[in-house]
């Protein structure tokens, strides 16, 4: 009996035999025994049967390599029938005996000779005419009596449970949660104690910790026969375990099982390296184990178990790492809704940042601020968020757009300021021009009216919902240190303000491995100057405008720097195309004439002149770095100054300045010469000597192609599989939401390749891009920054390729770390 050939719980219960704990005879037959059920082979129901006792009750339970994967319900009180009927009558009363063969009767009525379950609706006697009209309907809906004899009952039990599994819906089911396709399933049989008799019975399940918060706390649930017909009806009136002011109590009722249960607890933990809930009987004040099975947790509850088990030298750090799923980390960083909570569900989209927030909705940027001054929660809602609406987003609890999918801009924002965000909510009807938003069901929302986000489902809630509160406590900075201690490739946090950068620091990120500068020019006092540097006629001009914004952009930097205590700090050169600094509507059109006291037709003509058909195709990255250069000069020389400034807090820094989208080598040389130049600058005039390291976005096809090329130009290369992806598959990332779901629904697509890095298209470029590189500079550092940063497949794809770093939201940096960790710890297994 072995975990590969008779599942989980057949092994757990040849543990507990092993231990002497009293669990009552037990037979298990393999996957291949019951496999061959379904193929005509008949049940060796003699040979079981001989195992226990003549008048034994028998119950039939599942058992599959992992709980999780489902299977057929549990069969109990196999062998009832008339005489046994009678013969309980006299040993536990009769109302028990009808109670046990009423359900018996029920459950092979439905498991078995698949009749409707409604058909006991209308019954719910208990006593003897209630059981003879229960046999009565059997007899009527299946057209045989009830079967009598034990053996044709377990049969018929088994046949049942192994065709169960095989169908298809529970084949899928289970593949979908990873089983594989000839995934088995062994059945446990075992001998019934009742828990009914005439001293303390009783049955129930006790564990030593509680599943919500992982503390140690004896928990459980009790049932004793005591409290008579109410409760063995079903009812769930349990008593308290442990004595208190409440009433009874195991404790009281039967201080010596309670006793012993929780060494069998401790005992079980400690050779079974688990924490587990024991399920238990107590007969006449004797105890028995029925089973074990590991204790339902929750993601915090999860954590603290595996440390505490690892602090108690139960199971080895290594393998408290191991067994917590990165993903499940996200829980631990964000506020929940809590499981217990009701959820009145308006509609749903994509989940692309986790964390639940309640807030009254507004449609605008300018609202949110303002509910924001009020010191009132809100959720910014738009048809899709724009660079115009980053101060919206700071403002609000959290962000709903219509549009969009993992890589839009709601979602990227969302993600790095921690904030939920649910993007392509296609089920609800957005109608901002008449502020309002209607549900799925048609339930109209107005502005003002409360709403709850919740970015780890997708889902929009009514209303307000009970929340559980985000923890990182010493048990998580515990476990985060033993995964750092494993792992062996970096990870960097993708931070574009201080507040990004502190929470980069806060979750132990080794530097800044992208940040987005173009987010710093959308403040009202630098969009002017900006606005003006667009409209400016010559170079002159445009220096005089960007002059204006060179102290502030100085002063991010300094901040950065600063909050990054010396740690590296990536800042790539601006980005997007200039019209997004334009304003759209006629009344900010009007307004910008104003502020520039210019004609507003100038301002609709200088609009309609940088209007492009395909804007992320267009003039963008370092193709503005070439055509207006003054705009990188600025940041450059922001850059250095502010290295000069924070080299005075006495750490060294090397600030690394990255481009985006190159697509050729001599785009690079280009920048490069006038960056050299302004670099020579700042040391001339300051006196100061400093060393920077320029590097290069690869994000465009061509770039991977060619990473040999620029890899002689650069000290770095980090891969944005952002854009390298829209590119691949020439596929807008901000259009993509509207027909993804659909495309993975067909199997066009596994999943959205914005979400999970396509490792065989997306993946070859990122290949042939790191071999190039590395042929040509050998020295040159490899990293990837897109949202794809964070999940373990492209954590494991970049480790093989010889990656140095992952930099993703500082929100995810904890699951990079540990999904970094558990690779390292998987090889060395191998
Ligand atoms: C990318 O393209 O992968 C990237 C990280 O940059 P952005 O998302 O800002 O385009
Ligand atoms: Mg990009």
């Amino acid at each position: 009996m072995s975990a590969p050939t008779h599942g989980g719980r057949a092994k757990c219960l040849q543990r507990l035999v092993r231990l002497d704990l009293p669990v009552p005879r037990t037979v298990a037959l393999s996957f291949d025994t019951v496999h061959r059920f379904t193929s005509g082979y008949l049940p060796d129901v003699s040979g079981i049967l001989a195992e226990f006792d003549e008048k034994a009750l028998l119950c039939v339970r599942p058992s599959s390599e992992d709980p999780d994967w489902g299977g057929p319900r549990a069969v109990l009180n196999i062998g009832m029938n008339d005489a046994r009927h009678a013969e309980l009558c006299e040993r536990i009363g009769e109302a028990s005996a009808t109670d046990l063969y009423l359900r018996f009767i029920q459950t092979y009525a439905v498991d078995v000779a698949r009749l409707d379950a409604e058909m006991f609706d209308e019954m719910d006697g208990t006593g003897p005419e209630a059981l003879s009209a229960a046999l009565h309907r059997f007899e009527e809906e299946a057209e045989v009596p009830f079967p009598q004899d034990p053996g044709v009952q377990l049969a018929e039990i088994l046949r049942s449970m192994a065709r169960a599994w095989e169908g298809t819906t529970a084949r899928l089911l289970r593949q979908a949660k990873g089983a594989p396709v000839d995934a088995g399933l062994g059945l446990v049989v075992q001998e019934m104690t009742l828990g009914r008799g005439r001293g303390e019975s009783g049955s129930g399940v006790l564990q030593l910790v509680n599943s919500v918060t992982g503390l140690p706390q004896v928990t459980g649930r009790y049932l004793s026969q005591s409290q008579g017909r109410e409760a063995l009806k079903g009812g769930v009136k349990s008593i308290f375990l442990e004595k208190d002011k409440r009433g009874a109590s195991l404790e009281e009722l039967a201080p010596d099982a309670f006793g012993a249960l929780k060494h069998i607890a401790a005992l079980m933990r400690e050779k079974l390296c688990e924490e587990m809930q024991i399920e238990f009987t107590i007969s006449n004040g004797e105890l028995s184990i029925l089973d074990g099975v590991r204790v339902e947790r929750s993601a915090r509850a999860a954590l603290r178990i595996v440390v505490r088990l690892a602090e108690d030298r139960i199971i080895t750090r290594q393998e408290a790492l191991m067994r917590i799923e990165p993903r499940a980390l996200s829980e631990l960083l964000h506020r929940q809704v809590a499981p217990s909570s009701a959820r009145d569900i308006l509609g749903s989209g994509i989940a692309a940042s986790p964390g639940a927030a309640t807030g009254r909705i507004v449609f605008t940027s300018e609202a949110a601020q303002a509910s924001a001054a009020r010191g009132e929660p809100c959720v910014l809602v738009r048809r899709e968020t724009s660079p115009e609406d980053i101060r919206g987003m700071h403002a609000a609890s959290a962000v709903l757009t219509e549009r969009g999918g993992m890589t839009s801009h709601a979602a990227v924002i969302g993600r790095g300021l921690g904030l939920p965000c649910v993007v392509g909510a296609a089920t609800l009807r957005f109608q901002a021009n008449r502020r309002m938003l209607v549900a799925a069901d048609g339930r109209v929302l107005k502005e003002g009216d409360v709403i709850t986000i919740d970015g780890t489902s997708g889902q929009i809630l009514a209303g307000s919902v009970d929340m559980i509160e985000a923890t990182l406590d010493d048990t998580f900075r515990t476990f985060m240190n033993w995964a750092d201690a494993e792992r062996d490739i970096g990870v960097r946090a993708n931070a574009d303000t201080p507040a990004d950068a502190r929470a980069a620091l806060h979750f132990r990120a080794q530097g800044i491995g992208l940040c987005r500068t173009e987010h710093m020019f959308f403040e009202t006092e630098r969009l002017t100057p900006m606005r003006e540097m667009i409209f400016a006629h010559d170079p002159k001009d445009r220096e005089a405008a960007l002059e204006l914004v060179l102290p502030m952009q100085r002063a991010d930097f300094l901040e950065l720097f600063r909050i990054m205590q010396g740690h590296p700090v990536c800042i790539r050169l601006f980005d997007p195309p200039l019209h997004e600094f334009l304003p759209t509507s006629r009344a900010g059109q009007r307004e910008l004439a104003e502020a520039l006291d210019i004609p507003v037709s100038d301002v609709t003509r200088r609009i309609e002149s940088l209007t492009e058909y395909n804007p992320m195709l267009g003039m963008r990255g370092v193709r503005l770095g070439i055509t207006v250069p003054e705009i990188y000069d600025m940041q450059a020389r922001a850059i250095f100054e502010a290295t000069v400034e924070a080299s005075k807090d006495g750490v060294a820094i090397v600030p690394e300045i990255m481009l985006p989208l190159v697509s050729a080598k001599r785009e690079v040389e280009l920048v490069r010469a006038r960056i050299d130049a302004v670099a020579a600058a700042v040391r001339a005039e300051t006196g100061a000597q400093f060393t920077f390291r320029l590097g290069v976005m690869v994000e465009t096809p061509r770039a991977c192609l060619r990473a040999g090329d620029i890899a002689e130009h650069t000290q770095f290369l980090s891969f944005g599989t952002n854009d390298l992806t829209q590119m691949t598959y020439g596929l807008s990332r901000d259009d993509a939401g509207r027909f993804m779901s659909e495309y993975v629904r067909q199997g066009v697509f596994d999943e959205d390749p914005f979400h999970k890095l396509d490792t065989e298209g997306v993946g070859e470029l990122l290949g042939l891009g790191a071999t190039r590189g590395r042929a040509a500079q050998p020295d040159v550092i490899l990293s990837i920054c897109g949202e794809h940063a964070a999940h373990a497949e492209s954590i494991a794809f970049c480790r093989e390729a010889g990656f140095d770093y992952v930099s993703c939201s500082p929100f995810r940096v904890p699951v990079a770390r540990l999904a970094a960790a558990q690779l390292a710890l998987a090889d060395k297994m191998k």
